[in-house]
């Protein structure tokens, strides 16, 4: 237990410790105070000393040179949770990008014009969902960690992969964001669950287009699709009817045109 008020240089993993005590009021130093040669100290109680001995020990002091004292800095962050869960969601992120990218590709491949034109715009909202989730990271001064090694859906022929990108989707929406935003509120880290939570209002209108396209996919043959995409939280709409974006607040001119 350090006494209150110490907080010592720790950064947000907390290790670390001011050298040779907290610089304003001393009690570190106080840590080698030897009171057997401090004659004037000396009638203080034998009972006053241990607390204050026991106190200075406690301090930051301690954990440098005194192996009696646990260091109880190496607990784990009280943020570690949300952490993995943004990691989790910026590799989920960039896969399915990857994904429909090459979904993308290949609906050109088919002729499957409007289908392309909805893949691209899917993969520019799950780039914006992958630089947000990657800012949280950075905010909370940690790193992105490493791809999963979990594979990214194979591409197939653009049926099945509307139906693989209604999947992946459907699983961000129900599953995936709505349990990382928990762990998020949950540690008290207020900016990654908003991010969970606007990423999660784009998926809802990914899954809705491509549920339509699938239905339709003969209408989606003829040309391309014009889709808006916000620059900011990801959202996506067909049409550009909004003054502002319902999620983020942002005006329409923060909306990308994909098609
Ligand atoms: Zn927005």
């Amino acid at each position: 237990m350090r006494p209150a008020g110490h907080f010592g240089s720790g950064g947000a993993n907390g290790a670390g410790a001011t050298p040779g005590g907290c610089p304003y009021c001393m009690s570190g130093k106080r840590a080698v105070w030897n009171p057997d040669k401090e004659r004037p100290m000396a009638k203080i109680s034998a009972g006053a000393i241990g607390l204050v001995v026991a106190l200075a020990l406690t301090g930051p002091v301690a954990a440098q040179g005194t192996p009696a004292q646990p260091d109880k800095r190496v607990e784990p962050r009280k943020t570690d949770k949300t952490v993995e869960a943004l990691r989790k969601a910026y590799w989920t992120a960039v896969r399915s990008g990857d994904f429909y990218n090459k979904a993308a590709r290949k609906a050109d491949d088919e002729g499957v014009a409007g289908v392309a034109s909805l893949m691209r715009a899917a993969a520019k909202v799950e780039a914006v969902h992958a630089a947000n989730l990657a800012k949280a990271l950075e905010e909370m001064e940690a790193t992105k960690g490493k791809a999963d090694e979990k594979a990214a859906p194979a591409v197939k022929a653009t049926k099945e992969n509307l139906a693989t990108a209604t999947e992946l989707a459907t699983a961000a929406r129900e599953t995936d964001l709505p349990a990382a935003r928990k762990i998020a509120e949950g540690e008290g880290v207020r900016e990654a669950a908003r991010v969970f939570r606007d990423a999660r209002e784009g998926e809802i209108e990914l899954v809705r287009q491509f549920k339509d396209a699938s239905e339709l996919m003969d209408l989606w043959k003829k040309s391309k699709k014009d889709f808006f995409v916000g620059r900011t939280c990801g959202y996506l709409v067909e049409k550009l009817d909004l003054t502002k974006c319902p999620v983020c607040g942002k005006g329409r001119d923060d909306f990308e045109k994909v098609n």
